[in-house]
């Protein structure tokens, strides 16, 4: 995956820990981290993000859906110490027949559970799109999490430009204002990543559909004001758009970087 990075522009890559819509995980082949290690060295590569699987769902009420996100969470971040002080993102949950507040709870529980001292991963949580009962369809669900976790220095947010216009945050009208929202509800310090998508739909449609950089109701216009906002130049952006080449996301990388 560096190698491929690399061959794109790309100076750094998001990845499943296993497959998405699955369960088990790959065995971990030293060698496979030896080379990345060294790959990522010779392209420059740094600050990866780990993608949980969608299956995961902590706040599910339905004890062997909630028991398999703790036990491959657990799994997960202790793999991510192989490669330490790495990023590992994760959709919070579905409420599925609780309260938002239920579901939170049970998010909190599972993390305080999962999250040991001595990890150096940062955890984040994505912001939604509030599709179905997702939780981290507000500022203000995503805080009420990280205010319940003990080990909360290990957790940022990673913002999904597509999940925050869909749930209704008017990225094209008013950036400002909404980072500033963010700011007063969890923190600008926490923000660590973000998902540069377009939105097949439009501002507060919940459907959480990515359309290709301009295609969509977000526009080139507004993405590259996010991409070149002061308060956010300095993170990682990483393309969740839906190509099914990898020339097509170099294309994009080179009309961001170049636009
Ligand atoms: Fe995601
Ligand atoms: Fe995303
Ligand atoms: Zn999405």
């Amino acid at each position: 995956m560096a190698r491929e990075a690399a061959s794109i522009d790309a100076s750094t890559f998001q990845f499943f820990t296993r497959n998405p819509r699955g369960g088990k995980a790959k065995a971990l082949d030293p060698d496979d981290l030896n080379e990345f290690h060294r790959l990522a060295d010779e392209f420059g590569i740094h600050g990866v993000l780990a993608h949980a699987p969608y299956t995961f769902n902590p706040a599910s009420p339905v004890e062997k859906t909630a028991e398999f996100a703790r036990t491959a969470l657990a799994e997960d971040l202790e793999r991510m110490e192989k490669t330490p002080g790495q990023m590992y993102n994760m959709h919070p949950g579905s409420a599925v027949g609780q309260s938002p507040e239920e579901a939170i709870d049970r998010i909190a529980v599972t993390l305080n559970e999962v999250l040991r001292p001595n990890h150096s991963t940062t955890f984040l949580l994505e912001t939604m799109a509030g599709k179905g009962t997702e939780i981290g369809k507000t500022f203000e669900e995503l805080a009420r999490i990280i205010d319940r976790v003990e080990l909360s220095d290990k957790i940022g947010v990673c913002m999904d430009t597509c999940h925050v216009w869909d749930a209704g945050y008017d990225i094209v009208g008013d950036l400002d204002e909404v980072l500033a929202e963010f700011d007063r509800v969890i923190g600008l310090t926490r923000l660590r990543a973000i998902h540069l998508n377009d939105s097949k739909n439009p501002c507060g449609s919940r459907k959480d559909r990515h359309a290709p950089i301009g295609e969509g109701h977000i526009g080139l216009e507004a993405l590259l004001a996010v991409t070149r906002h002061p308060a956010l130049s300095h993170l990682p952006f990483y393309l969740e758009t839906p190509h099914d080449t990898l020339a097509r996301y170099a294309n994009e990388i080179t009309l961001l970087r170049n636009a």
